[in-house]
């Protein structure tokens, strides 16, 4: 395998050493191959709300392996997953794919097909998954290779992509001005997660809602990361914009490959086989992800919010006293249990400002919480993941960590 893995994240390229291979995990805990154990603060980047191998999950994916694991068929339980997607966010209509790529490269296919315009607008350090014409200033991965750009990518694919500064009003205004009739939509993360936690300026979803319906383009919210995990509605349950368009990813499969996307039903009636615009998946909505979704979501309670919640801000808090205490220049930035911690100081509002860090004191820091028994990202442009599993002993062992991670990061500051 290129590089040992399956996914350049999971490499250490950004902090340096070896991965480790994992062999189990179960609640808050990650066992390697050695017989280590971890606190993992990854959750599988952002799956498993839940915590690992939750009883109620692993019961419904052994039931669902049983009665067989893909038919090629309309299933029931498509209909309840949808259902479920349905209930909890803005969206009419679903379609049910396997991966958050899928999911955001068929949006926007469905956005151009719906609006007849070619041009697409991202921002920069906002990550859509690896679609071809979103790796354009795309955060984490990309940003962690230290690749400025991806060969293989040519600049016809990304031609009619337009990049424009995060959290920047007038450069979305002006991109509107002077191409409003030629822009298919815009996409964006809900609250950008993928360059650290960067929230959006106060109503900058609303505006760019407002300037889409105005100039006949359409708005595409990315929930891959935040649907599910900071509110049962997701990200949409704090600001309530609804967008045209919705991905869906990560928590909806529980930790088995299941995303979706969904929206108006106008726009939704497009899809094949209802319209003419083509889109497909011989795996898509396959009873086991499907199972393990459903058992996911439906048992991601009000009780588990609160869990989660309350996690990320006593991990947040422990470790920014830390790093304070040790004189480590750094920066925590929240959005409701989204967190992630800046080793710079001063308010980062977009990918620029989360690029000037202290990578090598990130890397000590991640280094040392890892020989203290804590998994961190190991980039410093992720966020840190916490579960409902995770409980005061998983917790009271990162209380533990942070004091050695802190004082590993101040000796190389
Ligand atoms: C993870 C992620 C994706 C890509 O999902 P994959 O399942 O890895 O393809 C897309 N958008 C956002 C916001 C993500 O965090």
């Amino acid at each position: 395998m290129p590089g040992g893995v399956n996914s350049p994240v999971r490499a250490f390229r950004a902090v340096g050493g070896t991965p480790r291979f994992m062999a189990s995990a179960r609640g808050p805990y990650l066992t390697d191959v050695d017989g280590t154990e971890y606190v993992d603060l990854i959750c599988s980047w952002g799956p498993m709300i839940l915590g690992h191998a939750h009883p109620r999950v692993v019961e419904a994916v052994q039931e669902a392996a049983a009665r067989g694991t893909s038919y090629g068929t309309p299933t029931q339980g498509e209909v309840e997953l949808a259902e479920e997607i349905v209930a909890r966010t803005p969206v009419d209509k679903v379609r049910l794919v396997s991966s958050g790529t899928e999911a955001t490269m068929s949006a926007i296919r469905l956005a151009r097909g719906f609006t007849g315009r070619a041009k697409i607008v991202k921002f920069a350090g906002c990550y859509h998954g690896h679609v071809d014409a979103l790796l354009a200033a795309a955060g984490s991965g990309v940003v962690t290779l230290g690749l400025p750009d991806t060969p293989g990518v040519t600049g016809a694919t990304t031609a009619d992509t337009l990049v424009l500064r995060y959290n920047d009003v007038s450069a979305v205004e002006e991109a509107f001005a002077d191409h409003g009739h030629e822009i298919a939509c815009v996409i964006t993360e809900a609250c950008p997660s993928n360059m650290g936690v960067v929230p959006p300026v106060q109503d900058f979803n609303r505006l760019l809602k407002a300037l889409c319906e105005r100039h006949g383009a359409l708005l595409i919210i990315d929930e891959v990361l935040t649907g599910f995990r900071v509110t049962p509605a997701g990200w949409y349950g704090r600001e309530g914009v609804a967008a045209d368009l919705t991905t869906f990813g990560k928590v909806m499969g529980g930790g088995l490959p299941a995303a979706a996307f969904g929206g108006r039903a106008d726009i939704m009636d497009h899809l094949a086989p209802a319209g003419p615009v083509y889109q497909a998946g011989t795996l898509s909505g396959n009873p086991l992800a499907t199972a393990a979704g459903l058992a996911t979501l439906r048992n991601a309670t009000a009780d588990v919010y609160d869990a989660v919640d309350r996690a990320a801000s006593i991990v947040g808090r422990l470790a920014s006293e830390a790093l304070s205490k040790e004189g480590v220049p750094h920066r925590l930035q929240t959005a409701g249990n989204l967190f992630s911690i800046f080793f710079r100081e001063g308010e980062v509002r977009d990918f620029e400002a989360a690029q000037q860090q202290n990578a090598k004191a990130y890397a000590a820091f991640f280094h040392a919480a890892l020989d203290h028994g804590v998994y961190l990202p190991p980039s410093a442009y992720e966020v840190w993941f916490l579960s409902a599993a995770h409980d005061d002993a998983a917790l009271d062992r990162i209380a533990e960590a942070m004091p050695h991670a802190a004082r590993a990061a101040a000796a190389v500051s």
